[in-house]
Parts: structure tokens; C-alpha cells; sequence
């Protein structure tokens, strides 16, 4: 119970951050809905008690006049207020949707990564589909709970009295419902109903939402089907190739067989136990008439307060109930909610400085995207290869100019900070989330400032994983990693990530504009985006479409499909346009033809120069132009050295590698 009030708790103030002001709009309108039909209620009776006790025409108007009145500006407020709580609902559930999305750009690359943080958005997803489980099943039921606290109140204060208005009666019967007894019959009947009806709604409230609980794991793998196979048109080539087709088909069948059994139990339950609800709803009703028709028989009350009694009591009773529902569709709610606040708070207690690989905040700068400074007069957009000039001192002091550079110098000059920039990798050991083996095991290696580093060894070997640590998407679980003699975690997070250019072989581009996946911004500079283009081999292709057309059909019905080998350029030139002082390419030419292939390679040596390059590939005789070879084997170091120097050792690693590649070339 206490835990319960905790996480409700949570979600109220996390429902006050993202709107603030909604929840007491919400009270005000609660107030304005349920004062409404109490004002008919004491009017009517009211008239037609003035009625019968002979008031004149002009009081009869006065006091219709005074219901009209009173109705049109409770009315009034009610959709005033109304409108009010939709515009906040609005903003609420923006925000909502808007924090959930930027969580996952928020947490480290581990994180987003991990099965743990997959799952829980995914839930959170498949739980508010499935029946609004989650915020909405918090802002509903809030709103209804304070309108039904509003309810039994007015309408005790309009029924009450009928519990002390006892006296004799004319006959044995009428006398009967006069006393005492049949006010205390009557409280005692009132209060059975209330009983019944906080059972039957909370036993049903509680059965419908965990028959709508068992729909969602259904849901969430119909979703996955349909989201993957059925909504995109990526798949269709497999699905069609490999006749996948009736697979899939049969598979959501099945999965919509499933869903059918919870909702046909659900309509069972709902049947059930509103039936047990009507039935007590008409004793309690039979004997409410009787005793307030008796006593209004025996003189006790003027007729007309007939219709206040029992209207107030009919009140009182819908407002227990709906007080009951809510209770139990709020406590149903707290797994939901403790997901969605356990999802939100990730993330929090481990943001460290350095490159752990948190995302960008996107909290505080919500929909817009600010202009870079420095823009204007055709110039360049802020270059970012300029890791020097974002705070960290990576540069020796003695090498700097002293003239402050414009921000045209900036661009135009070659990255030269490589020049100064010292790796280390120093006993480095890392394994994955969830798995036993290690991926990289005491790795020592350093990297001189400027040097082109290629990086060997079959799959699995633990290449990728290297780079991966290198960029700060994961920290070594030993060792450390240092840039100048500082370990990279200590080191300002967004400086460190502009030292790095990266093309990985998994590489994802986006369905923006060309210009705009390569910037990473709406902003970007045209120059410099398709001088990016024409070093990674993709001038030709850009001769026919500009920077502004997106790629991919997504969004745009113009838009290009491109082929594996443009879009690994177009991947090249993203990390180049970055102007990067550490290029790193992990496998980058996988996907190209043997043309562009050396036509990438010849550049290399031109697009790596001034900076620290990392080639991984598994052509060997790629790597030979690069002045030293990393030969890796099961996560550890197994050989360094040149081309030459490592064919020497015929026993190795290397000349294994590379005689099993050259014998198909001869
Ligand atoms: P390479 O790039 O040399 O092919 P990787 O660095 O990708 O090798 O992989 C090294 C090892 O780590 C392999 O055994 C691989 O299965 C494992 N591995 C890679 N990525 C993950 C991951 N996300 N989760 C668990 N294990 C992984």
C-alpha cells in the first residue's frame, strides 16, 4: 500500500513537471462537473415543494430563473475549464511521448544496447496500446477520483437530513419506515450497496485490467511483426524470395487467435459482475422509495424533496463507486507506472564526465535546433573537427598559434590536432553485458600522434569492440584508455566525441537529406558537405541530386534509394565532413566494387592526412599501405608490426591471414 502510494506519488509529480498547472485545473474542473447536477436536484425539489406550499407565479419564475442562471454558469465554467484541461492533457502527453523518445538518445550506447532498457520501452509501449495502462491509466482515474470525492460530498450535504427527519406514522407500516429503525435500516442498506458495489467494481476493475495485462505481450510481438515485416518495405525482397509470406501471415494469425480468449473472458467478467452490482442497485433502490415515499406520506417532508433524497443518494452511491473503480484501476496501474518512472530515471545515477557515452540531453532544448555560431556570409558552419577549441587541452601549449583563427581559416585548414594526439589502450579487458567470454582481453597498445593504424584478424577477434571502447560506447571493465596520458573517462564528453570520425560496419543512415545525415543538423554547409562527398568517391552520384534530397522513400516520395556501396560513402563522407583529428574506419570498403574500392584507398592516404587514421578490414592487402599492424585473435594482441615485418614471422598470425587471402588472387 505504502509502496503503491510512493509510485503514485511519483507519477503525480512527474505528470506536474510535464504540465505544469494540469492537476489543479483537473480538481477545479472535477469540482465544476460534479456541483452540476446537484444544482438541479435542490432546485427541482425546491420548485416543487414551492409548488405545492402555493408560491405565486413571479417566485416560481424567480427561482426557474435562478436554476437556468445557476446551470448556465456552472455550464459555462465546466467547458471553460473543460477546454483548459484538454489544451494541458495535450501538452501532458507531448511531453510525455517527447521525454520518453529523448530517454533513449539520453542513455549511453550500453544502455540503449542492453535487452533491459529494450524491453522496458517496449512494454511501456505495448502498455499504454494495450489499454492506456501507464499515464494514461493515472490521469484518468485522478480525474475521476476527485469528481467522485466532489460527488459524495454535495451529495451527502443534500440527502443527510433524511436520517434525522423521523416521527410517528399513520398505521403500523407508515410508522415502521417513520422511526428511527428504518433510518438506521436505510444507512445500513446504503452502505451494503456501497459495500457490494466497491466489491463487484474493484474484483472487476482488477479482472479487466489483468485480462488487458495478458494482451500485451501478444501485442508486443504482433507489433514486432508488423512494424518489421509488414509496415516497411525493407523486408519485402526476403519475404518474397524465401516465401516467407505465409510464415508470417500464419504466425500473426495464431497471435490473434491468442488475443481473442482474454477479451472474450473480459466481456464475461464485465457482464458478471455489473449484473451483481444491478441487482443489490435495486433492493437498496426498492427500499429508498419506500421509506422516503412513506415519510413524505406522513407528513416528515414536503413531496418534492423526494426527488433531493433519493437523487442525492443515487448520487452518493455512483460516486462511491466510481471512487471504488478508481482506486483499484490506480493500484492495477502502479506496475506500469514503476516502469515508466524506473525507464525515466535511468540513466541518472551514473552520468559521468568523459566519454561514457551518454547521449546528447535533449531536455533542455526540446523541439528546435539552434544555429550553430559562426554562420553567415557563406562561411562555414562551426567546424567540429576543431576538437581543440571545445575545452580539451589536447594540444601542447607550444604548438598553438598565437593569433586567434577565423572561422573560415578553421574550416579551410586541414585537422592538424592528430599532430598532438596520443592514445593508449592499457590492459584493457571487456566483455559484453549478459556474456562469459571476454572480447577483449588485456589489450596494450598506443597510438602515435598522426600514425595510419590498420587493425587484422578474423571474426570475433574483437576489432570492432576495440573501436567500440575507443569512442567511449562502452568503458573497459579493466584498464584504462588515454588520450595525452588522461583517461578517456575523465575527459569533457562532447570534446572527446569530436576527436573522432567513424564509419562503423553497421553504419546507419538516416531518411533526411543528404546534407542533413551528414551534418547530424538541419543546418549544414554545402561546401564543405560536398567536398566530404567527392573524397569518399560519391561525386559522380551527386551530380545527379542535390544535398537537399533525402534519401530513402520514407518521408519523402522523391527521395533516393541508394545502393550498399553509395551508402557506404555517403558514410565515409559523414565521418570526413566531421573533420575529425582520429578517422576510423571499420571495414570500409565491405560493400564497394573493386573500383571503388582502390578509388577509396588511393584517397586514403590524401583524406587521412594530418590525422591519426584506424583502418580495419579484411582485405589484407588493404592494410599494407598502413605504417604498423594490429593482428588481434580472441580479444588479445597477437602481433604488431609492418606489412614486411610481420610476413617475415611465417609461424604468425599475419602470414596465416594473408596467404589465405592471396592464394585466390593469384
Ligand atoms: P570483430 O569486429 O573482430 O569481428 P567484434 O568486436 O564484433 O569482432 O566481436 C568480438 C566478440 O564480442 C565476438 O565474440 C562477438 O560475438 C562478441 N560481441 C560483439 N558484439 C556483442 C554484443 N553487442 N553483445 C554481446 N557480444 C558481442
Amino acid at each position: 500500500m505504502r509502496k503503491n502510494l510512493k509510485v503514485i506519488a511519483g507519477g503525480i509529480r512527474l505528470i506536474e513537471g510535464l504540465a505544469p498547472g494540469f492537476l489543479p485545473c483537473c480538481v477545479l474542473q472535477a469540482c465544476m462537473t460534479a456541483l452540476s447536477p446537484f444544482i438541479n436536484i435542490y432546485l427541482s425539489a425546491a420548485l416543487v415543494n414551492g409548488l405545492l406550499a402555493g408560491w405565486d407565479m413571479a417566485r416560481l419564475l424567480e427561482g426557474v430563473l435562478l436554476m437556468a442562471v445557476l446551470n448556465l454558469v456552472c455550464g459555462g465554467l465546466g467547458a471553460w475549464m473543460e477546454r483548459l484541461v484538454n489544451v494541458k492533457q495535450n501538452v501532458l502527453f507531448q511531453q510525455y511521448d517527447w521525454r520518453l523518445d529523448s530517454k533513449m538518445m539520453e542513455l549511453s550506447y550500453r544502455e540503449v544496447e542492453s535487452y533491459e532498457v529494450q524491453a522496458l520501452r517496449e512494454r511501456i509501449r505495448q502498455m499504454a496500446n494495450v489499454n492506456g495502462m501507464g499515464l494514461w491509466n493515472l490521469v484518468n482515474p485522478v480525474k475521476a477520483l476527485v469528481n467522485s470525492v466532489f460527488t459524495i460530498l454535495f451529495a451527502v450535504a443534500i440527502f443527510c437530513e433524511i436520517f434525522v427527519q423521523c416521527g410517528p406514522g399513520a398505521g403500523a407500516l407508515t410508522g415502521f419506515f417513520c422511526s428511527v429503525w428504518a433510518s438506521a435500516g436505510l444507512a445500513a442498506l446504503i452502505l451494503g450497496n456501497v459495500c457490494v458495489n466497491l466489491y463487484t467494481v474493484s474484483r472487476s476493475t482488477k479482472k479487466v485490467f489483468a485480462a488487458y495485462a495478458g494482451l500485451v505481450p501478444i501485442n508486443q510481438v504482433y507489433s514486432y511483426y508488423l512494424e518489421n515485416y509488414i509496415d516497411t518495405y525493407h523486408s519485402g525482397k526476403d519475404i518474397r524470395l524465401y516465401r516467407q509470406g505465409d510464415l508470417i501471415r500464419s504466425e500473426m494469425g495464431q497471435l490473434l487467435e491468442r488475443g481473442r480468449t482474454p477479451m472474450k473472458r473480459l466481456k464475461g467478467i464485465e457482464f458478471r459482475y455489473s449484473g451483481l452490482g444491478s441487482l443489490a442497485g435495486f433492493a437498496m433502490n426498492l427500499s429508498i422509495y419506500l421509506t422516503v415515499g412513506m415519510r413524505a406520506l406522513a407528513g416528515l417532508f414536503p413531496v418534492g424533496s423526494i426527488v433531493q433524497y433519493v437523487g442525492g443518494i443515487g448520487q452518493f452511491v455512483s460516486g462511491f463507486t466510481t471512487f471504488a473503480a478508481q482506486i483499484t484501476l490506480l493500484n492495477s496501474n502502479v506496475e506500469a507506472l514503476e516502469v515508466i518512472l524506473q525507464y525515466l530515471g535511468m540513466g541518472k545515477e551514473t552520468g559521468k564526465g568523459g566519454l561514457t557515452g551518454r547521449g546528447d540531453s535533449l531536455e533542455k532544448d526540446n523541439l528546435t535546433e539552434k544555429e550553430p555560431e559562426g554562420r553567415g556570409n557563406g562561411s562555414s558552419v562551426g567546424s567540429e573537427g576543431a576538437a581543440g577549441s571545445a575545452g580539451l587541452q589536447l594540444r601542447p601549449a607550444e604548438s598553438r598559434s598565437a593569433e586567434p583563427q577565423s572561422m573560415e581559416s578553421r574550416y579551410m585548414e586541414p585537422v592538424d590536432v592528430a599532430e598532438s594526439l596520443e592514445i593508449e589502450f592499457r590492459g584493457v579487458s571487456f566483455t559484453y553485458p549478459g556474456t562469459e567470454s571476454k572480447a577483449l582481453d588485456n589489450l596494450s597498445f598506443a597510438i602515435r600522434p598522426g600514425e595510419k593504424l590498420a587493425v587484422v584478424g578474423v571474426n570475433g577477434s574483437g576489432k570492432t569492440t576495440m573501436i567500440k571502447l575507443l569512442c567511449g560506447l562502452y568503458e573497459p571493465d579493466r584498464g584504462e584508455i588515454l588520450v595525452n596520458g588522461e583517461d578517456i573517462r575523465e575527459l569533457d564528453q562532447e570534446a572527446c566525441r569530436k576527436l573522432f570520425g567513424v564509419v562503423f560496419q553497421d553504419f546507419q543512415l538516416f531518411s533526411f537529406g543528404l546534407g542533413q545525415n551528414l551534418a547530424g543538423s538541419r543546418i549544414y554547409d554545402g561546401e564543405r558537405a560536398r567536398a566530404a562527398l567527392e573524397e569518399a568517391g560519391f561525386g559522380a552520384r551527386l551530380a545527379g541530386m542535390d544535398l537537399e534530397t533525402s534519401l530513402y522513400k520514407d518521408f519523402d516520395p522523391q527521395g533516393v534509394e541508394i545502393s550498399g556501396g553509395e551508402a557506404q560513402k555517403i558514410a565515409i563522407a559523414r565521418a570526413l565532413y566531421r573533420q575529425a583529428p582520429i578517422l576510423i574506419l571499420d571495414e570500409p570498403t565491405a560493400a564497394l566494387d573493386p573500383q571503388a574500392e582502390y578509388e577509396v584507398y588511393e584517397k586514403l592516404n590524401h583524406i587521412s592526412e594530418n590525422r591519426t587514421a584506424i583502418f580495419i578490414s579484411h582485405r589484407m592487402s588493404s592494410c599494407r599501405f598502413c605504417g604498423r599492424i594490429l593482428v588481434l585473435d580472441g580479444g588479445r594482441l597477437v602481433q604488431e608490426g609492418s606489412h614486411e615485418e610481420l610476413l617475415r614471422d611465417s609461424g604468425g598470425r599475419y602470414f596465416a591471414l594473408w596467404h589465405a587471402q592471396e592464394q585466390y588472387y593469384r
